[in-house]
């Protein structure tokens, strides 16, 4: 039986929605907006996507977990990952249903629209008090910083804005 490509490639996009990034747990790399692309050639399926933030030691663990998601599909017998940088990944590129994820882990969204060189303004993910201060630039990961919110006293996660540069 000769399976549509078409069809192959929606079935490989919809298992990359169940492949999350290993640091934030319950966000796909698809709401991240790390999928560039996929193409199916015969059995082979190739994925290119795209690097969130340089330093993140995530991405040979999230490229084992594509091509170990990706092969269980039917019709696929090898899968190519392969990261490319341009066009770059943005915070922008997260989607709306990812930034209300991250609020829900209480990490706030990275701002939509930043400046570089000016202070970022981060709404509390518990309480969406914009009365926040930063607690340490440098979070748990590269990617994270550390806040507090002065509003509800509860300490909170943000993902650093990376912009096009
Ligand atoms: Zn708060």
């Amino acid at each position: 039986m000769v399976i549509e490509k078409k069809q192959l490639i929606e079935e490989v996009k919809r298992v990359l929605q169940e492949v999350k990034d290993p640091e934030i747990p319950s966000i796909s790399i698809v709401e991240l907006g790390m999928i560039e692309s996929v193409h199916i050639e015969g059995a082979l399926a190739s994925i290119q996507a795209k690097p969130t933030f340089v330093g993140c030691p995530a991405l040979d663990i999230i490229k084992k977990n594509i091509v170990s998601a990706v092969k269980k599909v039917h019709g696929i017998e090898e899968v190519e990952v392969k990261y490319v940088y341009h066009p770059p990944w943005t915070t922008d590129s997260i989607s709306q249903e990812g930034k209300e994820k991250l609020k829900v882990y209480g990490i706030a969204p990275p701002p939509s629209k930043h400046t570089p060189g000016e202070p970022w303004e981060i709404d509390c993910p518990y309480c969406g008090s914009t009365y926040t201060t930063m607690e340490n630039i440098f979070g748990p990961t590269a990617c994270r910083s550390i806040l507090y919110c002065r509003s509800c006293k509860n300490p909170f996660e943000a993902m650093k804005p990376v912009a096009n540069i």
